[in-house]
């Protein structure tokens, strides 16, 4: 449920890109009293409509040098590809004192294509808050998405602790829990709660429609069997994923590999009758789902809790 904080927290935040996690931001900063003013900057004159259209924001402009200047906080909500040319065109107008954060799902790459083009004198915080559903865009949004979800902040060393602080109010001020890590530990955790996740879900999809013996109407038919909750993963938005994978290459390539060891540990269990084998592993795998559900990360329901539309993720 929305509350109002008796003061905004911050007077000018600027959104670069309005998609599903922007929007979302803009909703749920906007519901719950915790900026004054909203500034929205997309690429496309489509997007910016829309955005205005539901009444995301307080201004809307084409260009993000012109929503970053006189920001408090401007916020990169772009896909991870597109950091650095963000960074190249709000670098030169931020202004001294401001926050400059992001929203990537990989942060050694967001910080190496950010960092070297923003001025000294403004507080780099990246973020990544860990929520998210397969749908893209403005009408994506949803003001409580972030409720109960972590973010996690990756402050380079030696940031100054009262802008963590206040990216850190604002993220609690939106119903997130916040935790700060470095950005290579974050990309290793990622990788393997996350990243390989997509990847495995992608794969499997793709192999079923490859399979010629299986039709594709029996794979949809019977696909409540367990199929059906991989499609919802693989249908998550392309260009999003395309540059999570380019981005967070070494972690996803380490986790793949400690993956396709213990796959094969899985055929030879098959291959040999193991079944006390295959039992224990599933034993320990049921805890690892209940340990998620007690964690408020999920809940019990059937599906996956679907009826919510929101799902931790990316
Ligand atoms: P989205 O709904 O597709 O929105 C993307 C936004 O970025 C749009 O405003 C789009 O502008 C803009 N954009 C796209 N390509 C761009 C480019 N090359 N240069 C400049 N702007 C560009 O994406 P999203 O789901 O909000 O994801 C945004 C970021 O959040 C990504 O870095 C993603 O890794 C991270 N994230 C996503 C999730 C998730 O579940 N979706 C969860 C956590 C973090 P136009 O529409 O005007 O083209």
């Amino acid at each position: 449920m929305a509350f109002m904080t008796a003061a905004p927290l911050i007077d000018r935040l600027a959104l670069i890109g309005i998609g599903l996690i922007g929007s979302s931001i803009a909703r749920a900063a906007r519901a719950r009293g915790l900026v004054r003013e909203i500034v929205v900057q997309t690429r496309s004159p489509e997007t910016l409509k829309r955005a205005e259209e539901l009444g995301l924001g307080d201004r809307y402009t084409l260009d993000a040098a012109d929503a970053a200047r006189d920001a408090d906080v401007v916020i990169a909500c772009v896909p991870v590809g597109a950091s650095e040319a963000v960074a190249r065109a709000i670098g030169p107008a931020v202004k001294p004192g401001a926050i400059v954060s992001d929203v990537g799902s990989v942060k050694m790459s967001v910080v190496r294509q950010m960092a070297p083009h923003l001025p000294e004198n403004v507080h780099f915080v990246p973020a990544h808050p860990i929520a998210g559903t397969e749908y893209s865009g403005p009408d994506a949004g949803l003001p409580d998405l972030y409720v109960n979800r972590w973010c996690i902040l990756t402050p380079p060393e030696g940031t100054d602790a009262a802008a963590v602080d206040r990216l850190s109010a604002l993220w609690q001020g939106m119903g997130a829990n916040v935790e700060i890590m470095t950005p290579d530990h974050h990309d290793l955790v990622l990788a393997i709660t996350s990243h390989v996740p997509h990847l495995i879900a992608y794969n499997i999809v793709g192999t079923a429609q490859h399979l010629g013996e299986v039709t594709n109407s029996e794979v949809i038919r019977y696909s409540a069997s367990g199929f059906r909750d991989f499609t919802r993963i693989a249908a998550s938005d392309p260009t999003m994923w395309r540059d999570i994978f380019l981005h967070n290459k070494d972690a996803v390539l380490e986790m793949l590999g400690r993956f396709s060891e213990d796959l094969t540990a899985l055929q030879r269990m098959i291959r040999y009758g193991d079944g006390d084998g295959l039992f224990d592993l599933f034993t320990r795998t049921r805890a690892i789902r209940r340990g998620i559900i007690a964690q408020g990360q999920d809940t019990p329901a059937a599906d996956f809790g679907r009826q919510t539309g929101a799902k931790p993720d990316a």
